[in-house]
C-alpha cells in the first residue's frame, strides 16, 4: 500500500572542445591547473563569453526528448563557497532554462511502456576537483567551467526498476547524439536520486531525500531500495516525521547503507540572482534548423531494424543496445551481406571471441573486416566452417580477409573441372559402393559426398559436389 516516488537529476558533461565561458580545453586529465585562464580561475575583471557549441548540444537533446527549446534563455548565479569553485558561485540557469517540458519513454520487458516527463534541461558550469592526499588537500581547476547539461525529471518514477530504465534510456540517447561520453565511472554522467514514499492513491508529495553521485546503475538500484526500506520502516514505526527530513545522503557501497551527508539547502540559501556578466542565450533560426536534425535514436533504429531486416525485437534490441553496436552492425551491412548472417557473426562469432578488456570498440577485427568475411561465405569463396578458422586467425593477425584465406589455404574449390576429377577418383576407388548405390541403396549418396569433401580437404564447394555427383552416379 506504499508507493515509491522518484525524481532524477542527471548532470551530463558535454563533449565540447572548449569550456563553457572561456577558450580553455575541456580535457581535464592534463597536468593539474594547466587548462585554466583568468575567466575559469575567476580572477577579477575577467568576463565570461558563452560557448555556442553548448547551445547546439542543448538543442539536440531538447529535440531528442521532444521538449520546448527556449529561443531566449538566461543565466543565474547560485552562490556557495567551496574550494573547488574560485568564484564562490556557480553559473546556472534557474528561471528560464534552455530546454523545458520534455519526455522520455521507458519500455518494460512485457512490452508495455510509460512516459516520464522531463521538467527541464539547463546549462551550468562544472566545478574543479579537490584532491585529498593524506594530510594535504589540493585543488585542480582543470575541470572548472566545463559545460554541463542538468536534466531534471518530474517525480514520475514509481520503482527502482523504472528509474534504471529511465537512466539507461537517457544514457543511450546522449551516446547516440554524441553530445557527451556519458562515462559514469569518470563522472561525465552523474546521477542524483530523489526518493520519497507515500500511501498509494495519495496525490501529495512527501519529504524527499536526495542521494548524490552514485556511479553505477547497479548501485543506484541498490541505493533506492535501501532508502525506500528506511523510509517505510520509519513510517511503520510511527517515527517518519522525526527521522525523515529533507537532506542529502550518501550511498556507502561497502556498508550497503545510505548515510546523512548534510541538510538540504533551500533555494533561498543559494541567493540566486540573474548573472550580470552574461548576455541572454539566443537560439537563432539557423541554429535551430541545423541542430534539430538529429541522428536516429535507439527506439527508431530498433523499429527500423525490425521492419527493414525482418528480425525479431529481441535481436533488434541487442543490436541497438549501444550506439557502438548499432554502428558496427550497420557498417557490416554496408558490405552488402544478409542481416541474418551479420547478426550471427557479430553477436555469436565475434562477441564470443572478445575476451577480457576487449569489446567491439577495440576489437582487432573491425566491422569492415567482419563484413567482408561474411561476404566471402555468401559468395562461395569459403565455407562457414572455414570462416570460423579465418576469424580466429584475424583475431591474432593484422591482415585482410582475402590474404588470411589464402594464407590458410581455405579457399573453396568451385572449379567444376577440379571437383569432377575428385568425384571420378572417389567413384573408381569405391566400385563396390557404386554398384550397391546403382542397385537402389540411395543412402550411399551421402557417403560419396563425404568422401569427395574429405579428398578435397574440405575445400570443395558442397553445392557443386552435390550437383556433380547427382549426374555422375546417375
Ligand atoms: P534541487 O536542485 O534542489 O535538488 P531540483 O528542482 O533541481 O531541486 O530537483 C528536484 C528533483 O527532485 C526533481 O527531479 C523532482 O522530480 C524530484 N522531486 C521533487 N519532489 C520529490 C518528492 N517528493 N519525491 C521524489 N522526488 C521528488
Ligand atoms: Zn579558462
Ligand atoms: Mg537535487
Amino acid at each position: 500500500m506504499f508507493e515509491t516516488v522518484i525524481g532524477l537529476e542527471v548532470h551530463v558533461q558535454l563533449n565540447t572542445k572548449t569550456k563553457l565561458f572561456c577558450s580553455c580545453a575541456t580535457s581535464f586529465n592534463h597536468k593539474q591547473n594547466t587548462n585554466t585562464c583568468p575567466t575559469c580561475l575567476a580572477l577579477p575583471g575577467a568576463l565570461p563569453v558563452l560557448n555556442r557549441e553548448v547551445l547546439h548540444k542543448a538543442i539536440m537533446l531538447g529535440t531528442a526528448i521532444d521538449a520546448t527549446i527556449n529561443r531566449i534563455s538566461y543565466f543565474d548565479r547560485k552562490s556557495y563557497f567551496y574550494p573547488d569553485s574560485p568564484s564562490a558561485y556557480q553559473i546556472t540557469q534557474l528561471y528560464t532554462p534552455v530546454v523545458e517540458h520534455g519526455k522520455l519513454r521507458i519500455d518494460f520487458e512485457d512490452g508495455s511502456h510509460k512516459t516520464i516527463r522531463i521538467n527541464r534541461a539547463h546549462i551550468e558550469a562544472d566545478a574543479g576537483k579537490n584532491i585529498h592526499e593524506g594530510d594535504i588537500s589540493k585543488v585542480d581547476l582543470n575541470r572548472a567551467g566545463t559545460p554541463l547539461l542538468e536534466i531534471v525529471s518530474e517525480p514520475d518514477m514509481r520503482s527502482a526498476e523504472e528509474a534504471i530504465l529511465y537512466l539507461k534510456k537517457l544514457h543511450s540517447i546522449i551516446r547516440y547524439l554524441d553530445i557527451g561520453d556519458a562515462n559514469m565511472q569518470e563522472g561525465s554522467f552523474r546521477v542524483d536520486v530523489n526518493v520519497s514514499i507515500r500511501r498509494k492513491g495519495d496525490e501529495k508529495l512527501y519529504t524527499r531525500v536526495e542521494i548524490k553521485n552514485i556511479n553505477s546503475f547497479k548501485f543506484i538500484q541498490k541505493a533506492i531500495e535501501l532508502e525506500v526500506a528506511r523510509q517505510r520502516e520509519a513510517w511503520e514505526d510511527g517515527v517518519y516525521d522525526k527521522e525523515i527530513c529533507q537532506e542529502t545522503r550518501l550511498f556507502d557501497q561497502t556498508k550497503q547503507e545510505t548515510r546523512s551527508m548534510r541538510g538540504k539547502e533551500e533555494a533561498a540559501d543559494y541567493r540566486y540572482f540573474p548573472e550580470p556578466d552574461l548576455l541572454k542565450a539566443v537560439v537563432t533560426d539557423e541554429m535551430l534548423a541545423k541542430y534539430s536534425v538529429i541522428p536516429e535514436l535507439p527506439d527508431q533504429k530498433m523499429a527500423r531494424f525490425v521492419k527493414d531486416y525482418e528480425m525479431n525485437e529481441y535481436s533488434a534490441s541487442v543490436l541497438t543496445s549501444s550506439v557502438e553496436m548499432a554502428h558496427f552492425f550497420e557498417a557490416m551491412m554496408a558490405c552488402g551481406i544478409s542481416a541474418k548472417n551479420a547478426l550471427t557473426w557479430l553477436t555469436t562469432e565475434l562477441q564470443g571471441r572478445l575476451k577480457g578488456e576487449m569489446n567491439i570498440t577495440n576489437s582487432p577485427v573491425n566491422a569492415e573486416k567482419l563484413g567482408s568475411l561474411v561476404k566471402r561465405i555468401e559468395d562461395g569463396t569459403i565455407s562457414g566452417k572455414a570462416a570460423k578458422d579465418v576469424l580466429d586467425y584475424l583475431m591474432e593477425n593484422d591482415t585482410d580477409v582475402d590474404s588470411a584465406i589464402d594464407m590458410l589455404g581455405l579457399k573453396q574449390v568451385s572449379d567444376t573441372g577440379a571437383i569432377e576429377a575428385i568425384c571420378d577418383a572417389v567413384i573408381a576407388a569405391n566400385q563396390d559402393k557404386y554398384e550397391e548405390y546403382k542397385s537402389g541403396k540411395d543412402k550411399l549418396f551421402g557417403f560419396f559426398v563425404g568422401q569427395v569433401m574429405k579428398e578435397s580437404k574440405g575445400s570443395a564447394n558442397p553445392q557443386t559436389v552435390n550437383e556433380l555427383l547427382k549426374v555422375k552416379l546417375g
